[in-house]
Formats: C-alpha cells, structure tokens, sequence
C-alpha cells in the first residue's frame, strides 16, 4: 500500500474514511504531540529514540501518559502493511482526545510516501534565511508553557514561516532568538561544523531536541570526533566551515546559500555520510 492508516488498537484503517471526531482537541486546539520518523528497507529510523521523544514530551504537554508498547505495535503494524520499496513518511500522533469526552487520549499511526523535495534538498542542499522569534534565552525554563521542546501538534507557524521562506524563493529558514541566537529551522535542527567540530545549539533552551542531531553526536563521539552544544550567531554560521540542517525525513541538507550568503563547503567532516550511517541507530 502507498498510504497506511493504523489506530491506536492495531486495526488497519482505509486512509480514505475519516478517523477522528470533529471535536477532537488535537484538530480544535493542536493539543497533542506526534514524532514523524523514516521508513526504508522495511524498516523505522530511530523508533527508540522517538519513543522516548514521544514519552519525554507528553508530560509538559499535560497528557495523559503513553504507552510505549501500545505505540511501538501500532507502528510494526503499520509497517507491515507498508509494501512500498519508496522512503515513507511515519507519523504518530497523540492527542488529548475529545472535547467534553471521556479523557481517552487519540492515538494513531500512519504512513505516506516521503516527499520528493527531501531527496532533492538531501542530494543539492538548500537555500536558507534567517527568520527572527520572539523566543529569548533562557525562557524555556520559566515559560513551561510554551512547550518548546516538545513536537506539539501546534505546527502552524512552522508551516507558516515555510511558506513565507518559499514566497522569496528559497527552501528553507533558521530560526533565531530575539537576541539573534541560532535556534533551529521549522522542521530541522542546525549542526555547524565549526574547525572540525560538530556544534549545535543548546538543546535545552528553545527548540526541539532533535533525534537525527542526537544519533549523529552519538556516533561521532564513538569516532573521535569532537562535538559541542552551545549559544551560536548567525555571523558564526556565515564563517563556519560547513552548515547543515538535519531532520528524520531529509536527514542532512547543506545549507548552500544563507541570507543571500554562499556559504562554506569545506567540512574535513562527511556530515551525510555521518548522518545516513547514524540514521538507524
Ligand atoms: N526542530 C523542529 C522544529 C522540527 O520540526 C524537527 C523535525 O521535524 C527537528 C527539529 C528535527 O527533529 P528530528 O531529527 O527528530 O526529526
């Protein structure tokens, strides 16, 4: 099958019937967490990492708890009815349910063929922007509402601020702080490779820890390779030897051109061979 519709008992579900109650709070109020991970070769991409993502994020977000078992059969079933030999998109999503009902969370798992700007962006690297945020450092640990390290439903300014980087004809943005601290793209995280290290923004102070950033740190710790967390400016973007925006579908894409920048391509570093071989992990 090209799409797969799983619920969260396991029952495989016709994609083209609706699923959910139209009062679910997820569509009302986007309240309710999802993790998207890659399919490929009939397999999932990091399930334990987006487990414990999925398990570390329900907490802030005041949900009731997963069940990582519950979850992990509804993907196996999923995948199995996934025939495609194509990289798809799998999505669990998490909701607190109906509106006035009965406190039963929603739960459901699906897949979709990948979307081919991933292979593009993966193979010929991206155009990018920086986009300010109202977001200041140090906020994510007085502001617990904000749920900023969690992959909440809440995704509309994300989708948002691609469309608007698409209106001025490039692929893709960083998003900064108010003071102009490096935080992530809409739907990635930044890695830098700054004289041979692999740096990233902290990934406790106001984005998503990314799971894609996470296994590559572990792997390149296993080889030696020096890797750090800290605050990054845009201008130490512009100078660093290579950047890179990594996520679960696109895995790594170079930014090649940064505010109208070209940027570096000089990485000692084979960051996407790094990040493809860590993909699994
Ligand atoms: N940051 C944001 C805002 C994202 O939406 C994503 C992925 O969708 C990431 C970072 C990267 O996370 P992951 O590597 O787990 O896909």
């Amino acid at each position: 099958m090209t799409r797969v519709l799983v619920s969260g008992e396991g029952r495989v579900c016709d994609p083209d019937v609706p699923l959910l109650h139209a009062d679910d709070l997820g569509l009302l109020h986007g309240d309710g967490v999802f993790e998207t991970m890659l399919v490929r070769a009939g397999g999932v991409c990091g399930l334990a990492r987006h487990l414990r993502r999925l398990a570390a994020s329900v907490g802030p977000a005041g949900l009731p708890a997963v069940d990582p078992a519950q979850v992990e059969r509804a993907v196996g079933v999923a995948v199995r009815e996934w025939s495609s030999p194509a990289d798809g998109v799998l999505r669990v999503v998490y909701t607190r349910g109906r509106d006035g009902g009965d406190g039963r969370p929603t739960l459901f798992v699906s897949i979709t063929p990948a979307p081919a700007r991933a292979a593009v962006a993966r193979r010929d690297g991206v155009r990018a922007v920086s986009l300010p945020t109202a977001y200041r450092p140090g906020l994510a640990a007085t502001a617990p509402w904000l749920l900023t390290g969690v992959k909440s439903l809440s995704y509309a300014a994300n989708v948002a601020a691609l469309r608007h980087v698409q209106s001025l004809g490039v692929d893709d943005a960083v998003f900064l702080a108010a003071d102009g601290t490096v935080l992530e793209g809409p739907r990635s995280s930044v890695v830098a490779v700054i004289d041979g290290v692999l740096v990233t923004p902290r990934r406790d102070d106001g984005i998503l820890p990314g799971t894609t950033q996470e296994a590559l740190f572990e792997l390149a710790a296993a080889r030696g390779i020096e890797t750090s967390e800290s605050a990054l400016q845009v201008s130490e973007l512009y100078d660093a030897d290579e950047v890179w925006l990594l996520s679960s579908i696109t895995l790594a894409a170079r930014i090649r051109v940064l505010d109208e920048q070209v940027m570096g391509a000089a990485s000692v570093l084979d960051v996407a061979a790094l990040v493809a071989e860590s993909a699994g992990s």
